[in-house]
């Protein structure tokens, strides 16, 4: 392992907008753990976004992937009405060499020092498996395995969310919620991807996918065999006749080379923060194009695993989940009638819960973080 070299300007240099409550370098020599955890704000409750693990190009890409990241946890979970905060931990490594066992728990012995102010779930490059390890060393880690109390895989509802934001973006564009008839464009039919497959095939959409992976698209046309499979995103945005782009992969998809190729009228996927930057969403709208944030529609994991440390049944949990469509209905119809993006509308909505909750707690005086949450045993 080698040792952190953030330069300190990083997070001086972005002070302008740096608005994080705390951001932590952790580091664990034995198990050869390198991790941040970025804790954006804990006005809603303790800070709850999942752990990510994945290589980096540096230390201080971590770090802002990690800032980044959280920032859009506050805004995912006040949206989505939980009494949570926003938080993020990235650990940086190649999960499929650096994981071990050793390094979980002392990660997991890390977030526990944190007493409860951040709470961990699973992100790309980690997995239920992995929660139920490191909720041996800590009692603030959700998303674990069924057997032991877990709500388990995250996947589920997200794929649930995003179906209820696809049907509130078709109602907003084409006056019905159903989707039978349309075709939708999935990229990457992973995790999450493959569980859009069987929702949309339900709904009686038609189906083009691609992945950049054999495996997956495999799996998904042995059971459907009827669906379009393209080469790659390039072949699936340009395809003919298609009326919604699903991005389900990576972030940063839409930027200038693809906006004028996009065939869609509507683009609504679980990827998280799929705008290059903050440009690319006048230019989808100046196309007509309905861009519906992502944060809005893959809030589905997150609403389970708050449900999980809130003590709801999962009944409770997937009608909350099923709201998502009225709350993109809401984003849509206040961004049309503010003459604003959706993404500005979403962003309006989240923070004025936000700052509500902050002035309440200077009122209250106390922190509201620490309300008690989280189960397990504590150390291991
Ligand atoms: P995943 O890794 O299981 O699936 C992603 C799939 O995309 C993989 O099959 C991969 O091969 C494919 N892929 C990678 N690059 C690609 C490319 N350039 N073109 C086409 N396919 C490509 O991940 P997931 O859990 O399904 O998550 C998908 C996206 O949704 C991620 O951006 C993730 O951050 C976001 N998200 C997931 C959840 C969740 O609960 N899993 C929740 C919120 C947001």
């Amino acid at each position: 392992m080698t040792a952190f070299s953030v330069r300190t300007p990083i997070i001086a240099s972005d002070s302008a907008s740096f608005e994080h409550e705390q951001v932590i370098l952790v580091q664990d020599i034995a198990s050869g753990l390198k991790a941040i955890v970025a804790i954006h704000s804990t006005s809603l409750g303790p800070a709850l976004g999942g752990t990510r693990f994945q290589v980096y190009a540096s230390d201080e890409e971590a770090v802002r992937d990690a800032l980044n990241l959280s920032r859009g946890m506050s805004y995912k979970n006040a949206l989505a009405g939980l009494d949570f905060g926003g938080g993020k931990a990235v650990i940086i490594g190649d999960p499929a060499k650096a994981k071990s066992e050793e390094l979980l728990l002392a990660y997991g012995r890390f977030v526990a020092s944190l007493g409860g102010r951040y709470l961990t779930a699973c992100d790309v490059g980690t997995s239920v498996a992995d929660m139920d390890v490191i909720a041996r060393a800590c009692r603030w880690t959700v998303s674990r395995s069924p057997e032991i109390g877990g709500v388990g895989d995250p996947s589920v509802p997200t794929a649930v969310g995003v179906l209820q934001g696809m049907r509130a973006a078709a109602l907003h564009r084409w006056g019905t919620p159903s989707l039978q008839g349309r075709t939708v464009g999935i990229a990457g039919v992973g995790k999450v991807g493959h569980l859009l497959v069987k929702h949309l095939f339900e709904e009686g959409a038609r189906l083009v996918v691609t992945d950049v992976r054999e495996g997956p698209v495999r799996r998904v046309v042995e059971k459907f065999p009827h669906i379009t499979v393209v080469n790659d995103t390039e072949s699936l945005i340009r395809f003919k006749g298609l009326d919604v782009y699903a991005p389900c992969a990576l972030g940063g998809v839409l930027d200038e080379a693809v906006v004028p190729v996009i065939t869609a009228e509507v683009v609504c996927g679980s990827a998280n923060n799929q705008l290059a930057h903050s440009g690319v969403e006048q230019h989808l709208a100046d196309r007509g194009i309905l861009y519906v944030p992502d944060y809005v529609v893959n809030a589905g994991g997150v609403i389970q695993a708050a449900g999980e440390l809130s003590g709801l049944t999962p009944r409770q949990s997937a009608m909350k989940v099923e709201r998502i469509f009225d709350t993109t209905l809401t984003v849509l119809e206040q961004a049309e009638a503010d003459g604003i993006l959706p993404s500005d509308a979403a962003d309006r909505i989240a923070e004025r819960r936000i700052t509500a909750s902050a002035e309440a707690r200077v009122k209250k005086r106390r922190p509201l973080w620490k309300r008690q949450v989280g189960r397990g045993t504590g150390e291991p």
